[in-house]
């Protein structure tokens, strides 16, 4: 870390040195403000001389952090992104801060390390993973996300879940072998000699990443010193993306905040199942099935108590409505209509919810062999109702009306 003195040179216009290149651990430094300039959203870009601050790029989150004056005035960093010089005619880095700073001003620089460092873990972890991927199945990474929440990478080929859990236990047994991270900018001479992986045809100075036995790739972004820095890797979701697969991974303290919560939700079920860890499983899958049962042995009473409900209902009656609670099941309820039109002249129909949710229903055809459709209609046109179907059965659902009005329209009929 530097110490807190603050500089005094100034470096030419528009060049900012890239300090994380020096080291990925620099999180203090100081430095000469270049320029500032007002943005259209009322904040301001900032360019300094140089920088630690590493910019949004390659699919990875920005630093955040603080730029402090002599006179201890704070500006916070909110976004460090790569943009086009004032001229138009290169890049330069720029730092988003929410009040102007003084062209020519010292400041001193400090950057969120903690994030810096959570994105150093995932990323390194990525290269292991991707030059795993790349060495054992000839896969290519052809996108990767790296931002606060999670890190995806796309592999130009399938992978099983069994080549996954090879691929992880690999990449924790690099990490813990705590290998030498080493980032170089060989010669052009040099490149052609390096085998390494790059997404797309390179220009200009390249950076080397390489990690002895696992991987080398072209790459600008912090990384850790050595892998053991990484703690461990967890591949937490894996889909079909592409033709190929999108893998989730965390490393670090992500990972061990998503096993923590993993293990606190699981420590609860085991609680409320009266077992343990890896029996909590085979308890689900037991109350899933008692559930099922208890559904059935549910449908069936509800079916025999509608049954003894329409044998009350005098067979002379024409148009019969029903109204039930709102966790009625369709099934019944096209059964229970299907009943009544058998014995009941005009329409007949149940209507199942309460005033607040709505109302599904279904409206059936009576033995007389009306048009369902026209009260499906009348009940757009009075109510707005959704819905539709055939002359011998309809069915929908109404919004914003009461069970007293629906009733009254039908009795109507
Ligand atoms: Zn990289």
């Amino acid at each position: 870390m530097q110490s807190h003195s603050f500089c005094v040179t100034i470096h030419p216009m528009g060049k900012t040195v890239e300090l994380y290149y020096e080291s990925a651990y620099i999180t203090e430094f100081d430095a000469n403000v270049l320029e500032c300039r007002e943005r259209e959203d009322g904040k301001f870009e900032a360019v300094l001389d140089k920088t630690a601050f590493f910019p949004e790029q390659g699919g990875q989150t920005p630093d955040f952090g603080v730029l402090i004056t002599q006179d201890n005035e704070e500006f916070t960093v909110s976004y460090t992104g790569i943009g086009k010089t004032s001229d138009g005619a290169g890049d330069e880095i720029y730092h988003v801060i929410d009040k102007s700073i003084e062209a020519g001003a010292c400041v001193h620089g400090r950057i969120d390390w903690e994030h810096r460092f959570s994105n150093m873990q995932q990323h390194t972890g990525e290269h292991i993973f991707s030059g795993i991927v790349n060495s054992k199945f000839g896969y290519d990474n052809v996108g990767f996300h790296l931002s606060d929440t999670e890190v995806t990478m796309d592999y130009n080929g399938a992978l099983s879940t069994e080549d996954i859990k090879e691929i992880e236990k690999s990449v924790n047994e690099a990490i813990w072998k705590n290998i030498k991270v080493v980032a170089s900018f060989p010669s052009e001479d040099e490149l052609k000699y390096i085998p390494y992986r790059s997404k797309k045809e390179l220009s200009g100075a390249i950076r080397i990443v390489n990690i002895e036995g696992y991987d080398s790739c072209a790459c600008c972004a912090p990384h850790v010193e050595r892998t053991g820095e990484i703690g461990f890797l967890k591949v937490v979701s894996v889909r079909n993306y592409k033709g190929g697969v999108r893998v989730n991974i965390l490393c670090g303290k992500r990972a061990l905040e998503f096993l923590t919560l993993g293990h606190e939700i699981l420590s609860g079920l085991a609680a409320d199942f009266t077992t343990s860890f890896d029996k909590v499983s085979s308890s689900v899958s037991r109350l899933k099935d008692e559930n099922a049962a208890l559904k059935a042995e549910l449908y069936a009473e509800r079916e025999k108590l509608l049954k003894y409900e329409l044998s009350e209902i005098d067979k002379d009656l024409k148009n019969v409505f029903l109204f039930k609670s709102a966790d009625t099941d369709m099934n019944i309820m096209r059964k229970t209509v299907n009943m009544l039109a058998e014995e009941h002249a005009g329409f007949c129909g149940m209507f199942a919810g309460n005033d607040s949710d709505g109302y599904r229903y279904i409206i059936a055809s009576g033995k007389d062999g009306g048009d369902a459709r026209t009260v499906a209609q009348l009940l757009r046109e009075k109510f707005g109702a959704k819905g539709g179907g055939s002359d011998l059965m309809v069915q929908g659902s109404i919004a914003g009306v009461s069970l007293d009005d629906i009733s009254e329209c039908c009795n109507n009929l």
